[in-house]
């Protein structure tokens, strides 16, 4: 059966605020009932402040809202960010003053107030689950869309997968790309060949390892999958296998199920606010510019129905070509945009097949618009350039 996603579209009809994404955003709150589920309820509202100097994450204002909301039915609302984001959030706008509750960083100061979850997947025996996280009753998962430097898009998935873990297994979760062998030494045992491989990489994705002469070691959040390493590598040395991209979209999902849980049905709801949506993630710690136009606001019950109904969104367009900084290429032109830009083994949709395969909702859904734009008709303007 499919899930019902709510949607404030970026559509107006008129400049009006009750036709923004602020307001859209009270009537998703609405239709999702927070008010009624949470009196009593200690609630923990999962977001990403950013980092550094961006700016580009869900603005304090869309978060206020939420936490009037959960303050209006009756429950208590704290917002949780990992450690090193908390200490910087104050300078992004992000104070217990502008948010209206307090701030933790979810797995404490030093990143050792978690719970373990032992579900063993490649590198991965133990998950750590943020302290912050586990003790709540009721959780509101607010994420930023965008482009993903290790698995093409970062959404609602990826904001609990590795925001709501503690640093050792966020690290672990990126290792885990390594698992599975991509470089065979004994196939290439000549030096200038490995440096020739190097070299072929324009994007500095492939390095030498450092605690082996012959070993190569690749930044797969770097590889675009382009191929021109392996047209220089000697056969079966070196691999771009989908299996290396794809553990981590994997990892995302058990890390999301794990912490989804330890919630009871019904006590989690999902947000995504898809605006300013840059090549790669907050994590960052600048914006660049969007490289895709904005989708809107949307909000579920159901995790995977509103990651599949956001990409659906973003997908209606293509890349802001213009935007994109010079470093970065467009070499494949199919699926969502964000494949275009990080290549076809980041695909986004892969985490979302994932997650609906470990039953954390369904990809089939009902987009519901909650202030539909009767019909888009522009007022025709006459352009005069000044002279
Ligand atoms: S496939 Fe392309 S981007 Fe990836 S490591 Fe090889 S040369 Fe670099």
């Amino acid at each position: 059966m499919a899930s019902k996603v709510f949607w404030g579209s970026p559509r107006q009809a008129k400049l009006d605020a009750n036709e923004t994404l602020p307001a859209k955003l009270d009537l998703i709150l609405e239709q999702l009932h927070l008010r009624d589920r949470v009196k009593d309820e200690l609630v923990v509202l999962k977001m990403h402040t950013g980092s550094n100097i961006g700016y580009s994450t869900v603005h304090p204002l869309f978060v206020r809202k939420v936490v009037d909301a959960i303050k209006e039915g009756g429950g208590q609302p704290v917002v949780a960010d990992i450690e090193w984001d908390v200490k910087g959030a104050e300078r992004r706008g992000y104070t217990s003053e502008t948010l209206g509750c307090p701030i933790y960083p979810a797995a404490g100061l030093k990143e050792n107030y978690f719970y373990p979850h032992h579900r063993p997947y490649k590198n991965i025996e133990e998950w750590h689950l943020a302290g912050a996280i586990q003790d709540a009753t009721f959780l509101v998962n607010f994420a930023h869309a965008k482009g993903h430097p290790s698995c093409g898009y970062g959404g609602a998935i990826k904001n609990l997968a590795l925001g709501c873990m503690a640093g050792k297994t966020r690290s672990a979760m990126h290792d885990a790309m390594h698992f599975d062998p991509y470089w065979f030494p004994e196939k290439c045992p000549d030096p200038a060949v490995r440096k020739a491989i190097i070299e072929s990489c324009p994007f500095g994705a492939i390095v030498q390892d450092r605690e082996n002469e012959s070993g190569l070691h690749l930044h797969f959040e770097g590889c675009n999958q382009c191929g021109r390493c392996l047209q220089v590598a000697p056969p079966g040395s070196l691999k771009i296998d989908p299996v290396n991209f794809h553990t981590f979209q994997e990892a995302c999902a058990i890390s999301t199920s794990i912490t989804l849980s330890t919630f009871e049905p019904g006590k989690a709801v999902h947000l995504v606010l898809a605006t300013h949506m840059t090549p790669v993630c907050d994590c960052f710690g600048f914006t660049s510019m969007p490289i895709l136009r904005d989708a809107g606001i949307f909000g579920s019950d159901d995790i995977v129905a509103l990651e599949q109904a956001v990409l659906d969104e973003t997908a209606k367009y293509p890349l802001i070509e213009e935007n994109i900084p010079t470093s970065m290429e467009v070499h494949t032109r199919v699926g969502h945009p964000l494949r275009w830009l990080h290549g076809p083994y980041k695909d986004p949709y892969k985490v979302v097949e994932y997650a609906e395969k470990l039953g954390l909702g369904t990809r089939e859904y009902e987009l519901v618009d909650v202030l539909p734009v009767a019909s888009f008709q522009r007022t025709s303007v006459t352009y005069i350039p000044a002279s």
